[in-house]
C-alpha cells in the first residue's frame, strides 16, 4: 500500500527531492495541489505533476464514493470501550477509529484519566471492546503516571508490564516539539502498524503558554490548526483513533453554550471530530456531554473515576 510520496510509482529520488524542496513533503500536500502550481514550484513537467497528483489522490482514496460505500466504511469503523457503558453509549459504542475525539473540561474533570484508560483498553481484544492494538501517548503537561496504567491494566486482566510495553510515551517539551512528534508519527506507525490510538494530552497547553493573548491569536490558531489537521489525517490514513484533550476554564454559566469560545469570541478551532465536554459532579462522578457531533444524538451521561479506572 502507498503510504508516502516515495511509494508512488514514478517518484524517484530526484523528483522526491524537488517536491520536498518545494514544500510538498507529504501525499496530502501533493493530492490537493494544482498541477500548474506543483509543476512550477517543483520544476517538473506539467504532465508529471498531473500524474503524481492523480496517484496521490488514489493513494489517499480521494474520490466520489456512493453513500452506500460511505455506510459500509462507517459500519466497519471500530470502537474502543471507555470502561463505562454509559459513556460508550453516549459515543455510539466507544471511541471511533478514523476520527479525532476531543475531551474538554475543567481541571480534574477526568481528561487525563480517560486517556490512561483508553491507552490500556485499546489493547483489549476486539470481543472485549479493544482493537488488540498499541497506543502512542504524547504528554504535554507531565501528568502521565505509569502507576495508573499498572492499576488499570490489572483491573481488566491485562499483564501490567506488557500493557506498559504497548504504550509509546513521549513528553512534548514545547509546541514545536509537539508538532514535530506528530510529524514523525507516520514513520513510527509505518514501523509498528499495531498502533491504533494516538493521544495528545493536552493539545492546547503549550500553544496557550507560548502564544498568549489576543495579539498572538492568529499565529496560535494557524499552528494549532495545522497540528490538528495533521492528526485528523493520521486517523484517516492509518484507520486509528486520535484523542486530544483541552482544558477550559469552568464557567458555570456556559455549560449549555460552547465554553471553548475563547475570550474575545473566537472559537478555538474548526476541525472535524467528536467533542465531549466533561464536568465534575459529586465525589468521583463525572458528567459527559457530546457537543455538536454530526451523527450522535445530544445527551449527557454520568460515569465514575475509580482506583480501577473509568467505570459506570
Ligand atoms: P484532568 O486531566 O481533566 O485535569 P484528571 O484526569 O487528571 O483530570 O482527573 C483527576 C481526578 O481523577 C482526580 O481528581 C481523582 O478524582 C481521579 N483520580 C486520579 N487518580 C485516581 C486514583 N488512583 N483513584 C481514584 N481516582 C483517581
Ligand atoms: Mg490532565
Amino acid at each position: 500500500k502507498v503510504k508516502s510520496l516515495s511509494d508512488l510509482p514514478g517518484v524517484g529520488q530526484s523528483i522526491l527531492n524537488k517536491l520536498i524542496e518545494a514544500g510538498y513533503s507529504s501525499l496530502e500536500a501533493v493530492a490537493v495541489a494544482s498541477p500548474q502550481d506543483l509543476s512550477v514550484a517543483a520544476g517538473i513537467p506539467l504532465t508529471t505533476a498531473q500524474r503524481i497528483i492523480k496517484e496521490a489522490r488514489e493513494a489517499l482514496d480521494i474520490r466520489f464514493k456512493t453513500a452506500l460505500e460511505v455506510k459500509k466504511e462507517r459500519i466497519n469503523t471500530k470502537k474502543i470501550t471507555t470502561g463505562s457503558q454509559a459513556l460508550d453509549g453516549l459515543l455510539g459504542g466507544g471511541i471511533e477509529t478514523r476520527t479525532m475525539t476531543e475531551f474538554f473540561g475543567e481541571f480534574g474533570s477526568g481528561k487525563t484519566q480517560l486517556c490512561h484508560q483508553l491507552s490500556v483498553n485499546v489493547q483489549l481484544p476486539l470481543e472485549k471492546g479493544g482493537l488488540g492494538g498499541k497506543a502512542v501517548y504524547i504528554d504535554t503537561e507531565g501528568t502521565f503516571r505509569w502507576e495508573r496504567i499498572e492499576a488499570m491494566s490489572k483491573a481488566i486482566g491485562l499483564e501490567p508490564d506488557s500493557a506498559m510495553n504497548n504504550i509509546y510515551y513521549m513528553r512534548a517539551i514545547n509546541s514545536d516539539h509537539q508538532m514535530a512528534i506528530v510529524d514523525d508519527l507516520q514513520e513510527l506507525i509505518g514501523k509498528d502498524p499495531a498502533i491504533k490510538l494516538v493521544i495528545v494530552d493536552s493539545i492546547t497547553s503549550h500553544f496557550r503558554a507560548e502564544f498568549p493573548g489576543r495579539e498572538n491569536l492568529a499565529v496560535r490558531q494557524q499552528k494549532l490548526n495545522k497540528h490538528l489537521h495533521q492528526l485528523v489525517r493520521l486517523a484517516e490514513m492509518y484507520d486509528l483513533a486520535v484523542i486530544i484533550t483541552n482544558q477550559v476554564m469552568a464557567r458555570p454559566d456556559m455549560f449549555y453554550g460552547d465554553p471553548t469560545v475563547a475570550v474575545g469570541g473566537h472559537t478555538l478551532y474548526h476541525v472535524p471530530g467528536i467533542r465531549v465536554q466533561l464536568k465534575k459532579s459529586r465525589g468521583n462522578k463525572r458528567i459527559a456531554r457530546i457537543v455538536d457531533a454530526p451523527h450522535l444524538p445530544e445527551g449527557e451521561v454520568v460515569f465514575a473515576i475509580t482506583e480501577e479506572g473509568v467505570r459506570d
